[in-house]
């Protein structure tokens, strides 16, 4: 038998790519030939990792001033819906042609990638579902957590998707189950988590080193104060206000502060920087992490969970429902604090800091959830699941 092919098909978005890099790196270490188209800014990431990138053109802007506008109000998804069928429509034809005459044994697609899913049905072949976020089941929707998520198409939108001639697509069969869904989280962190059936594996978050990232330069100082990383990601970051603030809550206070501001705002338009800060568009976020006592951050699922896995406590300031639902989580599990958008301020940082740091009980769950997620096995026990469902029998 020849080597089994295995390709990945993902969207443009690092909080996407990421968790996957691990658990490619594990396929390709463990002989399979592994395909993995993605955009220019992937490359490097995916080379890495041992498998082949194969270059195709997404539509996905994640301009973040843009994902600003875009999400003014949060809680509407309808925008993303169309933006995702426009998505499909382009990206489909491509991943046909790239895989026409070099049918892969088995598909990975993240759970936004619909294209991926798509051709995996049009071509007959296995897929598995990646889950960078949370996994749904009739316990748990993205519905049930917000009254006011709305994922439903206004009729402009309708009509546009009919004159694409697209397959039917809804934004709800993003989050319908495939035969194994791999889920980068511990159990414990999913609500509901005991509720998910056999079909769904928990594997926590699927890390490895990122050489890609190594000419960041590393910005701890030996200053022996105790490290805060600050960061939004690298979707909903465009928010100055929110810098500036940070810098009037933690200068000239005890903290080496650490802040990612993404790359639309220039680091040097800050003024009157204080000694105790370092402001970059992007940082080795696991890195710092492993010398952090606290991260303010979005609530980004991977942030989220590289702050766990490091035993960092979190104070979350989330900036779209799905990291709401995340700050909420953060909260309700006693792993930090979470702090709407509207009510932080200079004053409430500083409240929500001083009631984290140093608390002996947020520490103690934060270590035992960082307990679940080494548990839980991350990039090793995704790709032992992924053998397993590919074994003989599994195959055509
Ligand atoms: N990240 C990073 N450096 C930065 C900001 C982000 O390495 O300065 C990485 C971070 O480690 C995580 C990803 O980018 O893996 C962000 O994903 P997340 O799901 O937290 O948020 P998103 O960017 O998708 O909103």
């Amino acid at each position: 038998m020849g080597q089994k092919h295995i390709a990945i098909f993902n969207i443009p978005a690092h909080g996407h790519i990421n968790p996957t890099l691990a658990l490619t790196a594990s396929l390709v270490k463990r002989g399979y030939r592994v395909t993995y188209p993605v955009t220019d800014e992937f490359v490097k990431a995916v080379e890495e990792t041992g498998a082949e990138p194969l270059n195709y053109r997404s539509t996905l802007n994640i301009d973040p001033q843009q994902i600003r506008e875009l999400m003014k109000n949060k809680k509407d998804m309808s925008q993303g819906s169309l933006m995702f069928i426009k998505e499909i429509e382009e990206v489909l034809p491509q991943l046909e042609a790239l895989y026409e005459n070099d049918k892969p044994d088995l598909i990975l697609f993240d759970f936004m990638s619909m294209a991926g899913k798509m051709l995996a049905e049009k071509f007959g072949i296995d897929a598995v579902r990646l889950c960078s976020t949370y996994a749904q089941n009739e316990h748990f929707t993205f519905k049930s957590m917000s009254e006011e998520f709305k994922i439903e198409l206004t009729p402009e939108q309708e009509a546009a998707m009919k004159n694409a001639s697209l397959p039917s697509f809804s934004f709800e069969e993003m989050f319908e189950p495939a035969k194994l869904n791999i889920v980068f989280m511990p159990r414990a962190f999913q609500p509901y988590g005991e509720t998910f059936d056999e079909r769904f594996s928990f594997v926590g978050p699927s890390l490895a080193k990122r050489k890609f990232q190594e000419k960041d330069t590393p910005m701890i100082s030996d200053s022996g104060r105790p490290v805060m990383l600050i960061s939004l990601g690298t979707a909903f970051n465009a928010w100055p206000e929110f810098y500036h603030m940070c810098i009037e809550a933690f200068r000239d206070t005890k903290w080496q502060v650490i802040m990612s501001v993404g790359a639309t705002i220039d680091p040097e338009s800050f003024d009157d920087i204080p000694d105790n800060f370092s402001i970059h568009q992007r940082v080795p976020q696991l890195e710092i992490l492993k010398k952090a006592e606290l991260f303010i951050t979005h609530g980004g699922m991977n942030s989220t969970m590289e702050g766990l896995n490091a035993g960092v406590p979190l104070i979350a300031v989330p900036q779209m429902i799905e990291q709401e639902i995340t700050a909420r989580r953060v909260e309700e599990l006693g792993l930090g604090k979470h702090l709407q958008p509207e009510d932080t301020t200079v004053a409430s940082l500083r409240e929500a800091v001083s009631q984290t740091d140093g608390d002996p009980d947020v520490l103690k769950r934060v270590q035992d959830m960082q307990k679940h997620i080494k548990q839980a096995g991350g990039a090793e026990k995704a790709a032992d699941e992924i053998e397993a469902f590919l074994a003989p029998a599994g195959v055509k």
